[in-house]
């Protein structure tokens, strides 16, 4: 990098940062729950649901005194519910051993469930400005980039190199009296809005003059990484069963049932071939509606097969009847309001 390219940077993003609602108050339980949310989810996914999330629980101690159902029905839509568990299990963890403060120090953060390096980095660097790096995915392909490096970032060698170049940058800019919020924020916003995966606007960046793939005409090169295996095929098998009320009848898996790749735990419709050990049976009322869904590796093909109820079905504290209104409140999986909604249209 030539000399100077913190301060060109830090320029940029004072006035090109986006304006987002945990930014404008970046509290360390605001900042944890952000970093959480925006794990595998867009920006502007997170915008409303983080927002909807802070007014139910504005605190940690909140968060840690809810029933889990209330946190999973508060994180509805935005998928990987295992992160919601986990951020609620770490609420109670920080106000039964840390008095409800997030931890200050890296090996604590590190120690609560769903924290891993980056988010620890990411807290500790954002609310509480500490010289910790952080790594996401804009990081990788910006520093790819600026130093047009040649290695698989997904390879061992890349990610240390990665480690080290965002260390280097947050530590030196520390001793340099910069912010260390700012420096971390500042790169990952470069990623994430100039230098985009697919078409970076290198006339708008302000560290073009410190780019090597930009000098060297090979922008389109980087960031290296081998291709990923192919998508592994599931197809699911639904029953949208309704009752004279038409409401839609939904089941709770146990969390300790991994039979589907559907996150357990949460209210789905019946799967078709443990339907009937179940004591459900219904006559077929229309034409099964189709839908696909990405879920880990997995590209999955769900159809519903819509119908009304075949004999009595008797509720339990695991299957019930829900309206439409009390379907979209519940604690659901994506998968499950896609079916759902794709049922309301047919
Ligand atoms: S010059 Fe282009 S490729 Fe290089 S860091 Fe800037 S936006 Fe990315």
């Amino acid at each position: 990098m030539q000399p100077g390219f913190r301060k060109r940077l830090l320029q940029w993003y004072q006035r090109h940062a986006r304006s987002l609602p945990w930014r404008s108050k970046p509290e360390p339980y605001r900042v944890w729950v952000s970093e959480i949310m925006l794990q595998q989810t867009r920006v502007e996914a997170v915008r409303e649901p983080f927002q909807r999330f802070m007014k139910r629980f504005p605190t940690v101690r909140k968060l840690a005194a809810a029933d889990v159902e209330q946190v999973l029905e508060a994180w509805s839509g935005l998928g990987y519910y295992r992160r919601a568990r986990m951020l609620h299990r770490a609420a109670q963890q920080i106000v039964e051993l840390h008095k409800g403060r997030f931890p200050e120090t890296r090996e604590h953060a590190l120690n609560l469930p769903g924290i891993g390096p980056y988010t620890a980095g990411a807290i500790l660097s954002i609310a509480f400005d500490q010289p910790e790096p952080i790594v996401d995915g804009n990081v990788e392909r910006v520093f790819s980039r600026l130093n047009a490096f040649g290695q698989d970032m997904k390879s061992v060698s890349g990610r240390n190199a990665v480690w080290q170049f965002a260390t280097s940058h947050v530590q030196d800019g520390h001793a340099e009296g910069h912010s260390s919020s700012a420096l971390n924020q500042a790169l990952m916003e470069l990623g994430a809005t100039i230098c985009t995966p697919s078409s970076p606007d290198c006339e708008a960046c302000p560290v073009a003059m410190d780019c090597a793939a930009r000098r060297e005409g090979r922008v389109d090169q980087f960031p290296r990484v081998q291709p990923r295996a192919a998508r592994r095929e599931r197809t699911y098998h639904f029953l949208a069963v309704r009752d004279r009320r038409s409401r839609i009848l939904l089941v709770r898996r146990p969390e300790a049932d991994t039979s589907s790749l559907l996150p357990a735990g949460m209210w789905e419709l019946p799967q078709a071939d443990s339907a009937a050990t179940a004591g459900i049976r219904i006559r077929a009322t229309g034409t099964p509606a189709t839908r696909k869904h990405a879920i880990m590796d997995y590209r999955l093909t769900l159809r519903v097969q819509p119908g009304v109820a075949d004999g009595p079905i008797r509720p339990t504290s695991n299957r019930r009847w829900f309206t439409p209104e009390e379907a979209e409140r519940a604690a659901i999986a994506s998968a499950t309001r896609k079916l759902l909604h794709a049922l309301g249209r047919a």
